[in-house]
């Protein structure tokens, strides 16, 4: 699930900046030197950081595990920011950004229910600031992880999607360099759109949800292994022809290729990463999903005139997209702020 409300005043100027709105990164090489910002993604298990100079170049990065709770996460974040810090000596800090799974209200910075690192309600936002005295902006991770991925990518304006494997599923929409939120928030969860003919019940109340197929709670439910990651397993028994591996890996392999036909139904993208825990895997899993969008198109005009397996690509395997997407955000911010 990813949630989050309303668009923070630096989205909302970003198309104010100059001649090029769309542009992932907001400063060039000559601008802003010795200055810069932190992107920090907070995960059920770890939490990640960037440390990115004026530029957008990528100086550093590090890992903590997780501790739940509210002042064990807010003393983690803080004690990764000190250790970023410390890495460029001479570069000054203007703004962090932070990426967390729950609901976001954007403008406070106030998270609810981000029950995997043990958030259930808490000014994250305010607590960060008053630690660092400067501008902190938070939002959802998958979207956040949407901005780091495709900002990664090589482009500049226009529509291009990001769908986030993880034990969940959703996908995060940026248009023009901006993540797209919708009314409420709820924009790209498609996760819980109940499509799947098997009807397995799902934990928002439906039933067949694409999530129920296309996730890693899914693979694991598909496929439970005793140890070690489950898609592993099942790519390496369905190789080497086990047939229940074989319709398991069928029914994954659908139900991702219903969340790539969805989505570019539904927002036409230029181009769509994917990304998350189960992408980790990395080709074999995309070369499956491919044959499968091309048996779909030999059976469809109209969708092989999509040319979806064209439009597809894949976050690398450590690149910690969350965490480059909310030292984007920061970057924005301190923009926004006067300080970049
Ligand atoms: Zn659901």
């Amino acid at each position: 699930m990813k949630m989050s409300g309303r668009r923070t005043m630096a989205e909302e100027n970003i198309g104010q900046q100059g001649s090029s709105p769309g542009q992932c990164q907001v400063m060039n090489q000559s601008q802003g030197r010795g200055q810069a910002t932190i992107g920090i993604d907070v995960g059920g298990t770890s939490i990640g950081g960037v440390l990115l100079d004026a530029s957008g170049q990528l100086l550093s990065s590090a890992q903590i595990p997780t501790v739940p709770g509210n002042c064990q996460v807010l003393d983690g974040i803080i004690s990764l920011v000190d250790s970023l810090m410390e890495t460029a000596p001479g570069l000054s800090l203007q703004a962090v950004g932070v990426g967390i799974p729950g609901r976001v209200d954007r403008r406070t910075g106030l998270v609810t229910d981000a029950v995997n690192v043990g958030l259930v309600h808490m000014e994250l936002g305010a607590a960060i600031a008053g630690r660092l005295a400067l501008p902190v902006a938070v939002e959802n991770d998958v979207n956040l992880a949407a901005l780091g991925a495709i900002c990664s990518q090589n482009y500049q304006t226009g529509i291009a999607a990001y769908i986030n494997f993880g034990t969940g599923l959703a996908a995060g929409i940026i248009e023009d360099g901006t993540i797209m939120h919708g009314a409420t928030g709820a924009i790209g969860e498609i996760g819980h759109i109940p499509l799947d003919p098997h009807r397995i019940p799902c934990k928002c109340g439906q039933e067949g949800c694409l999530e129920t197929v296309a996730s890693g709670s899914a693979v694991a439910r598909l496929w439970p292994v005793e140890e070690g990651y489950p898609l592993p397993s099942l790519l390496a028994a369905a190789k080497e022809g086990d047939s229940q591996a074989r319709e398991a890996l069928s029914v994954l392999v659908g139900g991702i290729s219903m969340a790539i036909e969805l989505v570019c139904l539904t927002f036409d993208p230029q181009f769509v990463v994917l990304g998350g825990g189960m992408t980790r895997v990395g080709q074999p899993l995309l070369d499956l999903v491919t044959a499968r969008l091309d048996e779909m198109a030999a059976h469809s005009h109209f969708i092989s005139s999509l040319a979806l397996p064209s439009r597809l690509r894949l976050v690398g395997a450590d690149q910690p997209v969350g965490a480059i997407g909310a030292a984007i955000l920061g970057q924005r911010v301190a923009e926004e702020a006067g300080r970049l």
